[in-house]
């Protein structure tokens, strides 16, 4: 797993925890942002499954991408998990379009 992740200015650590502390939209991730000691991603280190995990990253990273662009939706969490559920679909089915990802965005 990845140690920080970049969301435009806003660094975030990524940590890997027993447990989600406070209320979350998602019991096995939580994203939260402050702007005097930045970004953090909680992800549960006991996800069993490697395409949720994936997926549960992604949907932490979206909630990130929401804030960055000040995104402000009531329905945020169905568009979230709607988003990160199509898009890990996508990439898992589509090893070739990850793979020109990779490769156009070095
Ligand atoms: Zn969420």
């Amino acid at each position: 797993m990845f140690k920080k992740l970049k969301v435009g200015p806003n660094l975030y650590t990524v940590r890997r925890v027993a447990a989600i502390e406070n209320d979350s939209c998602n019991p096995d991730g939580q994203w939260s942002f402050d702007t005097k000691v930045g970004g953090l991603l909680q992800i549960k280190n006991d996800i069993e499954n490697d395409v949720v995990e994936a997926e549960v990253v992604t949907h932490e990273v979206l909630h990130a991408l929401f804030y960055h662009f000040n995104i402000e939706q009531d329905n945020e969490e169905h568009l979230v998990q709607t988003l990160a559920h199509g898009l890990t679909m996508v990439m898992k089915d589509n090893p070739r379009y990850l793979a020109y990802l990779t490769e156009k965005l070095k």
